[in-house]
């Protein structure tokens, strides 16, 4: 397996979740670190620490809302071994599979690792941990690709295609690729973005909920492009594709917020296996995704909550 910070690598070989027999670090490839500016965008090379995503000037000035996801990762001890390439491709999570090994054995395992069916939905032919990098929804937004290479070569894939909607084979990532950089295109630079995160602490807590709103609008205020991506509601980060139909050419107004908002909160289906209700969960998608849209369309309305 392959190991950068180690940050979810190590913790879950402690607890069993994660039984390689070898490890492979990536930590001295000199090729996935760097932040830079070329003509395609701006390149992030995957080595880089969440410290330094968060606090590269260029990111804090046109990408605040990467840089204000890679600071809301666990803690800053975390942030400074933990990687932004660990972080896009961190394992799904799910309160019955994040637990030590006897927590697991005595609840009979379940299929994500050791056991043969789902406990949080028996039924379920598939696992439905939730995709739960803060990083990846803020990156999907902004359009980045992803650079991948392996003995073969190099290819570069949209961010949204590198994930499946699978608790276990979460990744289309094959085994044998690393991932050296992610690459946001010269596109994004001008766009407003945003992201917002729920959890119980706001100190260290995984994402329950994440909304990442990315958008320009012309001199007139008409909406030119815009991207809502959630995250923790799904095995894979979740793109609404209603935004550009009710949103593109149009200003920007309350009510098309709230229908995207509505169309969010539908596609969002929390399940019983994360921290707070579920219903609650659902309920927020639709909240934070008025607040992020309204953020980057600069209605910010202090009346539907403190911005996170
Ligand atoms: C207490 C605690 C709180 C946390 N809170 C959060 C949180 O709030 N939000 C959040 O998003 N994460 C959180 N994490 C998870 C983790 O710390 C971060 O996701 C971190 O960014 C992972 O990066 P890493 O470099 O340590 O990854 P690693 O643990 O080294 O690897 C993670 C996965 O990515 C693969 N991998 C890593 N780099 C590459 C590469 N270049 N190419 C191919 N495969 C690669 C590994 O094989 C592994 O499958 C938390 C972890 C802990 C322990
Ligand atoms: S969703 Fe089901 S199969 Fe997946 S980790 Fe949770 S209990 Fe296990």
């Amino acid at each position: 397996m392959l190991v950068a910070g180690g940050t979810d690598v190590y913790p879950k070989m402690k607890r069993g979740q994660f039984t390689p027999r070898h490890l492979i670090s990536l930590r001295a490839l000199r090729e996935l670190k760097g932040i830079r500016r070329s003509k395609e965008g701006l390149w992030i090379g995957a080595g880089e620490s969440l410290t330094a995503v968060s606090a590269h000037p260029v990111i804090i000035k046109h990408f605040p809302a990467l840089a204000h996801a890679a600071e809301s990762v666990s803690t800053p001890q975390l942030r400074n071994m933990g990687t932004i390439g660990g972080n896009v491709l961190v394992d799904t999570r799910c309160n019955y599979y994040d637990q030590t090994f006897f927590w697991r054995q005595a609840v009979g395992f379940c299929m994500k690792k050791d056991g043969d069916i789902c406990l949080v939905a028996p039924g379920s032919s598939k696992c439905l941990a939730i995709a739960s990098s803060d990083t990846a929804p803020v990156l999907v937004s902004l359009g980045a690709e992803a650079i991948l290479v392996n003995k073969q070569g190099e290819r570069q894939v949209k961010l949204e295609d590198l994930y499946r909607d699978d608790g276990i084979d979460y990744s289309a990532k094959t085994k044998d690729e690393v991932l050296t950089a992610l690459l946001i295109p010269r596109d994004s630079l001008g766009r407003r973005n945003a992201y917002l995160k729920l959890r119980r602490r706001g100190s260290f807590d995984f994402p329950i909920l994440g909304v990442a709103a990315t958008m320009e609008a012309n001199e007139q205020g008409e909406c030119r492009h815009a991207s809502v991506v959630l995250t923790a509601v799904a095995s894979a980060p979740k793109m609404v594709p209603e935004v550009s139909t009710l949103l593109h050419g149009k200003k920007v107004t309350r009510e098309l917020i709230d229908a995207v908002a509505d169309a969010a909160a539908k596609i969002s289906h929390p399940l019983d296996n994360a921290d707070l209700d579920y219903w609650y969960r659902k309920r927020m998608a639709k909240v934070y995704t008025q607040r992020a849209l309204a953020q980057v369309a600069g209605l910010e309305d202090r009346s539907i909550g403190v911005m996170e």
